[in-house]
């Protein structure tokens, strides 16, 4: 197996293109064609994890967040620590790659994993992502269209949140009329002709449009298979950021954070309180949330779970919602074992070792 196999399932699940903006996930150091029998996962590259990988003769490194981030203008191995990781990832012939933000805003990434540790139920996005997908439209025989559909589900398209195959087919008629150097499958050139058709319509993530444009051609019956190709600015409920559920019974606000501290195995909470009734709704988002608070809030949480909250926003949430901070660290380590299991059901025979010593630099002091 290649480092490239793997990189391609990932993005199947987590794919690069759903990123935020200025991310920079994807592969960071090495060869996406270096072979690999064992990987390591980390949340951060350090120079234990590192170390760890070399000695157990991993040839792949995955990590959350990605090594280079800023434009990196030399690398200078005296000076610069993270130079000294690219030089030795490079001598020690070890890829690394990061799944970083495509891991955030996919079902089943970073946040879902977060609430499936509080037992949430009903887990849905607490912020979808807009557009990022497209209508294909395609004109063909009635008889073709069911072949035409399963080539565009084939290839990813037809999902819309928690349904796959979905398609829409209409009847019409088509009228065409071909010029001298045409060759029309049906009918004669340089004769108007007005056939049956039906028209197929179904949705597909922007990133997979030229892929399956490419297979219908080969299957659609005409010379010119018509089609066409609709911008849409629907919710896409296939990503989004975040992920709002429910406890399965309510808990007394005086609890809360204590059940929190429990289910996470997080000692250190910082939080400001909210309502006084129970708490049934939680939104979370692992990692730096703070700024989707309003979203939280809009979509009824009784408590908001995220990370690297300032001051203002515990002032701005008291009395309304629960805010907690149960830190950025340990709101995003279980994201390893949600990959850890996706890599294990794609691939039975690759050793998997998940790195989580040493790589929190948060330290609390309790005197
Ligand atoms: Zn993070």
């Amino acid at each position: 197996m290649r480092c490239k196999d793997i990189f391609d399932r990932i993005e199947q699940w987590a794919p690069r293109e759903i990123a935020w903006e200025r991310d920079n996930a994807g592969l960071q150091v090495g060869s996406a064609d270096r072979e690999v029998k064992k990987l390591l996962l980390t949340l951060d590259l350090t120079e234990p994890a590192l170390n760890k990988a070399v000695e157990q003769n991993c040839s792949l490194i995955l990590t959350h967040h990605p090594l280079l981030f800023n434009p990196l203008r030399k690398i200078d191995t005296f000076t610069d620590s993270k130079s000294r990781l690219i030089e030795k990832l490079i001598k020690n012939d070890i890829t690394l790659y990061s799944a970083h933000t495509n891991l955030d805003y996919t079902k089943d990434g970073v946040s879902f994993e977060l609430a499936s540790r509080l037992q949430l139920n009903n887990v849905k996005f607490l912020v979808p992502l807009y557009g990022r997908q497209s209508k294909i439209v395609v004109f063909a025989p009635e008889n073709i269209c069911e072949k035409i559909a399963q080539t565009v589900f084939d290839n990813g398209g037809g999902i819309i949140g928690e349904y796959s195959g979905c398609s829409y087919t209409s009847s019409g008629k088509g009228t065409f009329k071909g010029s001298d150097k045409s060759n029309p499958s049906t009918g004669i050139k340089g004769k108007s002709e007005t056939v049956d058709e039906a028209r197929l319509e179904v949705v597909a993530d922007n990133w997979k449009i030229n892929k399956i444009i490419e297979e219908i051609k080969k299957i659609h019956p005409y010379e010119e298979p018509a089609y066409d190709i609709y911008p849409l600015n629907n919710k896409n409920g296939n990503f989004g950021i975040g992920a709002v559920g429910e406890l399965s019974s309510p808990i007394p606000a005086g609890d809360i954070i204590e059940h929190i501290s429990l289910k996470l195995g997080v000692k250190n909470i910082r939080y400001s309180a909210g309502k006084d009734g129970p708490v049934k709704k939680v939104a979370v988002c692992g990692g730096s949330g703070a700024e989707y608070l309003n979203d939280a809030v809009s979509n009824g949480a009784d408590i908001f779970i995220t990370a690297d909250i300032k001051y203002h926003s515990f002032q701005e949430a008291e009395g309304k919602i629960f805010l907690a901070d149960a830190g950025h660290y340990e709101t995003e380590i279980f994201a390893l074992d949600a990959v850890e299991r996706y890599l294990k059901e794609s691939f039975s025979n690759i050793g998997i070792i998940k790195f989580t010593e040493n790589v929190n630099p948060v330290k609390f002091y309790n005197k």
